[in-house]
């Protein structure tokens, strides 16, 4: 699908945050938009996805002069002696394709080696962010880096979010990461139908798991039912992956593998990790 990209320079880039993100302080996102479009993406029903004319997953803003402009509104932040802790992003994903050209997450988390806070939430779907390893390595435990994988099965993965990345890409970023001695996370979110293997494909690769199904959307599951996204799913998975209580049951079945202080329901999984 083609993608219109335009530039936008905001006058402030950290947002207070708030709602599911109150664990935060701030969130911050590199971009408006996001071309990764999964169906499921509550986005599309806020703001930020209702008032463009084009459809979600069409269109992207890059933000410009983000550099000084972030190490200033940290340093601030820092003189008001102000604990800062960040969720990046909410709202569109610092490692979809467009990142590859213009850097804009690069440069954040550059200004944030410089200038660190408290505690950084990194939240993509894109293997891109091995990319930035080096960068990551400087924020050592002030970090975490989460990786959603909704499903382990591409057939799955397609029929829900076609434009996003493979999910052996995904897994093998975890690898990488978890290797390269970041903390890292998989977040199960939304789960969706997976296979018998898909906590064993886990085991090793994170230190933590999240797990959250479509009543995480703010509003019970019903935005995503507005999405249409219900739709999608197989006559003979609505019974389990629709009508059940999705998230225990991925609860237990990540619990067969990891230990019970590794697996977290969300909307606990999105926050910092208690140390
Ligand atoms: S990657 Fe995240 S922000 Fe982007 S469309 Fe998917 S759910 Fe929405």
């Amino acid at each position: 699908m083609r993608v219109e990209v335009t530039e936008k320079t905001p006058q402030k880039l950290l947002t207070k945050a708030s709602g599911f993100l109150k664990g935060y302080t701030h969130t911050l996102n590199p971009y408006i938009g996001c071309a990764f479009g999964c169906s499921y993406c509550y986005v599309r029903q806020s703001p930020v996805g209702l008032f463009r004319k084009q459809e979600w997953g069409t269109w992207v803003d890059v933000k410009k002069d983000v550099k000084e402009k972030l190490a200033k509104e940290m340093r601030l932040l820092r003189k008001k002696e102000q604990p800062i802790s960040i969720f990046m992003s909410s709202s569109t994903d610092p490692y979809q394709p467009v990142e590859h050209k213009e850097e804009v997450t690069r440069t954040q988390l550059e200004v944030m080696a410089e200038e660190p806070p408290d505690f950084l939430f990194v939240q993509t779907r894109s293997p891109l962010v091995t990319r930035d390893i080096d960068i990551l390595k400087k924020l050592g435990d002030r970090v975490m880096v989460s990786i959603t994988i909704e499903t382990d099965l591409e057939e799955v993965r397609k029929r829900f979010s076609p434009s996003a990345p493979p999910i052996p890409a995904r897994l093998k970023a975890l690898k990488i990461l978890h290797k390269e001695g970041i903390p890292t996370q998989v977040a199960i979110a939304p789960a969706l139908p997976f296979s018998e293997e898909f906590a064993l494909k886990l085991k090793g690769i994170v230190d933590r798991v999240c797990v959250d199904d479509f009543t995480g959307d703010g509003s019970g599951g019903k935005r995503t039912a507005r999405l249409g996204v219900y739709e999608k799913y197989e006559t003979e998975e609505k019974a389990k992956w629709v009508e059940g209580n999705v998230q225990q049951e991925v609860f237990e079945v990540m619990r067969t593998v990891f230990p019970e202080e590794q697996v977290i329901q969300s909307p606990d999984g999105f926050f910092p990790p208690k140390v």
